[in-house]
């Protein structure tokens, strides 16, 4: 068997750079037939020369025109991501775009029956229904890249699905476990940006500061794997080691670790249902010495019990929640909004929005629409009564 072909969405980012750092490490294994990053045309054309795709696309903003004397076409704006990610030639899609806008990639890479390796959470948290019924449809594979669902999913290798009684999900609690809640009020972006454990994104890493990235990682569970929002648990463990657990209806508890690194589950997507040999340190639990693991404190993270909320509220509900959290973090990062007021902009969001069922990616693409206008204009309302930012 040759190298399998892989589009590569997102391919500037942090999913997508380490994706690339895996396949050069196995290129007998796999090959990139297409990459598409959104705005960093100078990253990009670095990746297209060491990587020699058939497709390179940039979603916003424009590519010197290529004579196609390398080999690779180049294209630009959304139908050719779109494009990119229908590559009749691609077998794996990796999904790693930021945001709400993964959904329409994903769907279409299940509809055609491709492996889909998939990063972006947001694909399942707004429009979940929607993917699972596409990966029924084209038969194609939903393998997670989430640290945590990868756990998962290798826990879960060859068991019956009514076997498991739960999941929990493990949370490092990011830069603010420790801190008094009255003194989150004047962070920068720069502190909320320092996460203790992973090196990600600065949508991640924020989402994963207000811990609003745990709640989309509690709907991704419940679509992925089944299951209901009781069986989905979730545990403060400040190491990152363990990423995740499995309990099974005997009892038997089974967990994943590993060092902190995307490296691992981003290739176990590619692989599997082979393992293979990857030059890594191997984990030294006497060097670690302890794991710890704590409930998540009441009420320090009001963002992640609104997701938790919207979850159980259902339809909708997931994708607004989405659409109001990234808008307030874009604010925070650019000091428009302060940290504390991330929550009170997606409750009064979540508070307006009445829950419709996600029949198809219209109803997904009209509420998401609403949610985004709807939380600008909550984070003008209390930006204008804040004092002024730093
Ligand atoms: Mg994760």
């Amino acid at each position: 068997m040759g190298a399998r072909p892989i589009a590569v969405l997102g391919s500037t980012g942090s999913i997508g750079r380490t994706t690339l750092d895996v396949i050069s490490t196995f290129p007998d294994r796999f090959r990139v037939v297409a990459l598409t990053a959104n705005r960093n045309a100078d990253a990009l054309l670095e990746q297209v020369d060491r990587f020699r795709p058939q497709l390179a696309v940039l979603a916003d903003g424009e590519l010197p025109p290529s004579d196609g004397s390398a080999g690779t076409k180049l294209a630009a704006g959304w139908d050719a991501v779109l494009e990119a990610t229908s590559h009749p030639d691609a077998e794996i899609v990796v999904n790693g775009l930021v945001g709400a806008a993964g959904l329409e990639p994903s769907l279409l890479a299940l509809e055609g029956g491709k492996r889909l390796a998939l990063a972006n959470k947001e694909s399942l948290v707004v429009g979940g229904p929607l993917v699972m019924q596409a990966l029924e449809r084209g038969g194609g594979e939903l393998i997670p890249v989430d640290s945590e669902h990868s756990a998962v999913f290798q826990c879960l290798e060859g068991a019956a699905p009514e076997s498991v009684r739960r999941v929990v999900l493990t949370a490092s609690g990011g830069p603010f476990r420790e801190r008094d809640p009255l003194d989150l009020i004047g962070v920068t972006p720069d502190e909320a940006l320092r996460h203790p454990t992973w090196n990600m994104g600065a949508k991640i890493t924020i989402d994963s500061a207000t811990l609003v990235n745990k709640a989309l990682e509690v709907v991704e569970a419940h679509f992925l794997f089944g299951l209901r929002y009781e069986q989905v648990a979730v545990v403060v463990h400040p190491q990152s080691i363990v990423h995740s657990l499995v309990e099974f209806q005997d009892g038997s508890v089974l967990a994943q670790l590993g060092y902190p690194t995307m490296a691992l589950p981003v290739l176990y997507a590619l692989s599997y249902p082979d393992r293979v040999e990857f030059d890594t340190p191997s984990l030294d639990l006497t060097e670690v010495g302890s794991l710890t693991f704590e409930p998540l404190p009441k009420g320090r993270f009001p963002a992640f019990e609104l997701g938790r909320e919207a979850a159980l509220r259902g339809g909708t509900a997931p994708a607004v929640f989405n659409a109001a959290s990234e808008e307030a973090v874009a604010a925070f990062l650019q000091k428009r909004l302060p940290f504390t007021e991330i929550p009170e902009v997606i409750r009064g969001v979540l508070d307006a929005h009445a829950v419709e069922e996600v029949t198809e990616l219209e109803v997904v693409r009209r509420v998401d629409g609403w949610a985004r206008a709807t939380a600008r204009g909550k984070v003008d309302q209390i930006g204008n009564r804040a004092p002024r930012l730093a």
